[in-house]
């Protein structure tokens, strides 16, 4: 618990980045701690021990808690990836930003049924999570949660996730 509360502090807010008027949650202070890691990663999956076969990590910094994630409870690993990385024919879903547009996609190499833990960094409006949802079942996978580092508060996040599971470490 006392690397749990040491990890918050180190998620270090930057403002007027990428924009002006935006406050960026960098989190490399954090992953940079060995303890502050291991706490934060071990408290993303806590909630669905025993409920997923593999853990899906959204590009870029979501690969890395999911990375972690699947190597310490024994799940495989999904890279949800951004547009045109993927090597073979995958299922792509395109979303709205709040300027212009943006595709994930993934391969579909799981049977049907398998349970998908969603892991990202930071939630912020909810439309990459939101999109993550709509791949997992468009690639016939069932959604066993969904957990996020860092919520930002007061930015629809939580709703535009609907009725979906979403398990939070810290909140703004
Ligand atoms: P959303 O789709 O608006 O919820 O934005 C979430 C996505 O943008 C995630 O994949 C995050 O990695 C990234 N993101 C948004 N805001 C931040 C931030 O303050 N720090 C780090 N990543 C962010």
């Amino acid at each position: 618990q006392l690397a749990l509360a040491r990890a918050e502090d180190l998620i270090l807010e930057i403002p007027d980045y990428p924009s002006e008027g935006i406050i960026f949650r960098d989190i490399t202070p954090l992953i940079a701690d060995g303890d502050a890691l291991r706490a934060t990663v071990d408290a993303m999956i806590a909630p669905f021990a025993g409920q997923f076969d593999v853990v899906a990590g959204l590009e870029a910094r979501g690969f890395l808690f999911a990375s972690a994630a699947a190597y310490t409870s024994g799940a495989g690993l999904m890279p949800v990836r951004k547009a045109g990385k993927l090597p073979r024919p995958a299922v792509t879903v395109e979303y709205s930003l709040e300027y212009g547009s943006a595709v994930i996609e993934a391969h579909g190499d799981f049977p049907r049924g398998t349970r998908v833990l969603i892991l990202d960094d930071v939630l912020a409006t909810g439309g990459t999570l939101a999109a993550a949802h709509d791949l997992m079942e468009q690639l016939g996978y069932e959604v066993a949660g969904t957990a996020v580092l860092f919520e930002i508060e007061g930015l629809g996040g939580r709703e535009a996730l609907g009725d979906h599971e979403l398990h939070t470490v810290f909140t703004s």
